[in-house]
């Protein structure tokens, strides 16, 4: 970010002063721009009109919830790949797990410290933005292409949560892998995250279900976690590590 025209764009929506205003003035320290909205309604006008490369989104607002605000950006026509982090209060499982099912792309948990934040927007950014192109990977019928986000199976296209998209990635980086539910928590939201085993298990839910008669491809390992299964012939990625997203430390 050494140009001016570089800096990104993030839309902050919360309700509570203090948090808005530390979340705000991390940003602009970092070299971000910022755009504020204190209800959902502000958020999807703000939204509209201005266009933001992020939106830091948090659920328990008046009116509007962020749930809904997330909800309507997804199936809206403009920009609905917009990256969303929500911010969530502590051990609201059932939140996060509907609000990465409404499409968001990650989550922090409050009390959070500027630097998480920070982190964890660099992060989403880098993986939704990434510079370079990254290779395609195939596994039996399934063809992902990291840069456009696309999945297809058998020549179908799959319609992916961001989330689900990442874990599929995941599996088909190393077909015949066994990947633990903590590994792919790991790889998919970052290291030290609360994510629960179960919300990798409402993830590959969706994805088996989405990938219809191939849904058997997503082998259950018991007590261990999922893998792909290892097929017909495939062409690997040789760039595997670009697909897994850790995060900084700072
Ligand atoms: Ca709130």
């Amino acid at each position: 970010m050494s140009r001016a025209e570089e800096k990104k764009l993030v839309l902050v929506v919360e309700d509570e002063e203090d948090i808005q205003q530390m979340v705000c003035y991390n940003l602009l320290r970092s070299g971000w721009r910022v755009e504020c909205a204190t209800s959902g309604e502000d958020a999807l006008e703000i939204f509209a009109a201005k266009h933001p490369d992020l939106i830091l989104l948090d659920l328990m607002l008046p009116g509007l919830s962020g749930m809904e605000v997330c909800r309507r950006i997804r199936n809206g026509a403009d920009n609905a790949d917009v990256p969303v982090i929500m911010l969530t209060a502590r051990g609201e499982e059932d939140d996060i797990v509907a609000g990465l099912e409404a499409g968001a792309d990650d989550y922090v948990t409050k009390p959070f410290s500027p630097r998480v934040l920070l982190a964890r927007v660099a992060a989403v950014l880098r993986r939704k933005g990434g510079g370079e192109r990254m290779p395609l990977i195939t596994a039996g019928p399934l063809t992902i292409d990291p840069n456009r986000h696309h999945a297809e199976v058998d020549g179908r296209e799959l319609d992916l949560t961001p989330t689900e998209f990442a874990v599929l990635s995941l599996l088909a980086s190393r077909p015949g892998w066994v990947f633990s539910r903590d590994s792919i928590i790991d790889a998919v939201r970052g290291h030290g995250y609360a994510v629960t085993p179960r919300a990798v298990d409402v993830q590959v839910f969706g994805l088996r279900r989405k990938l219809g008669a191939a849904s058997s491809m997503i082998e259950t390992v018991r007590g261990v976690g999922y893998r792909l299964r290892r097929e017909g012939k495939m062409s690997m990625a040789n760039n595997v590590d670009t697909l897994l997203v850790k995060p900084d430390t700072p």
